[in-house]
């Protein structure tokens, strides 16, 4: 749907930016009819969005839309540090603590270890942290959104899918979500997640498909975009 194209404007307020254009209209309900920015902090990174007969963006634009973010600086995340929906934490771990456990904590991601703190195995358990918190997200959006939906899915669960495929939605009624929605703030793990329960009703990505994900989230759109950036 979209191609990557240079960018007159490299760089703004620390952001490498990134502009991708839309290739074609052949689907009514996919076309992109103005343009959008984002900027994604722990990334590093702007993408600009630009329907097929637009202007790359200047840095006018540029500014406008990240005023319009509330000037997000870029943080992208060090040793030590991991992102959760958006937000940096520091991995702190605590060794010798008798228990194995872990905790949010004042911007802090606090990693108990019984023994010595073990780089690799407390990057694991960061990681089992984040799956647990994104499938207990997705199932709480699903519960929210229960009136409106058309299907309940299975069950939701997350596992290794391709780089580029967010979410998937099986004929049995499974839901599997990326970990990397995990990363990502909260908007895309909506967006993902309605994409996939429209699904559940409708198996190919006909125009009943865009209205019915259209109802469900009326501003999938430009939350969808931000994928290209990942
Ligand atoms: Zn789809």
């Amino acid at each position: 749907m979209m191609r990557e194209e240079p960018s007159p404007v490299a760089a703004f307020a620390g952001f490498r930016v990134r502009t991708f254009r839309q290739r074609s209209a052949n689907l009514v309900e996919r076309t992109l009819r103005a343009r959008v920015i984002r900027f994604v902090p722990w990334l590093g990174v702007a993408g600009v969005f630009l329907p097929r007969a637009e202007y790359p963006v200047d840095e006018p634009a540029l500014r406008a839309a990240w005023e319009a973010q509330g000037s997000p600086a870029p943080h992208p995340p060090a040793a030590g540090e991991t992102v959760l929906f958006g937000e940096t934490l520091a991995v702190r771990a605590l060794p010798f603590a008798g228990a194995d456990d872990l905790w949010e904590e004042g911007g802090a991601l606090v990693c108990a270890c019984r023994r010595e703190a073990d780089p690799a195995r407390v990057a694991a358990r960061v990681g089992a942290y984040a799956c647990a918190q994104l499938q207990a997200r997705a199932e709480a959006l699903v519960a929210d959104w229960a009136p409106r939906l058309a299907a309940r899915p299975a069950r939701i669960t997350v596992r290794r899918l391709g780089r580029r495929t967010l979410g998937q939605c099986c004929r049995d009624g499974e839901i599997r979500l990326n970990p990397s929605l995990a990363r990502w703030s909260p908007d895309i793990l909506e967006e993902t997640l309605a994409h996939e329960l429209t699904h559940l009703t409708h198996f190919n990505h006909a125009p009943a498909f865009w209205r019915a994900l259209a109802a469900l989230l009326p501003d999938w759109l430009p939350r969808s975009l931000v994928h290209h950036l990942g």
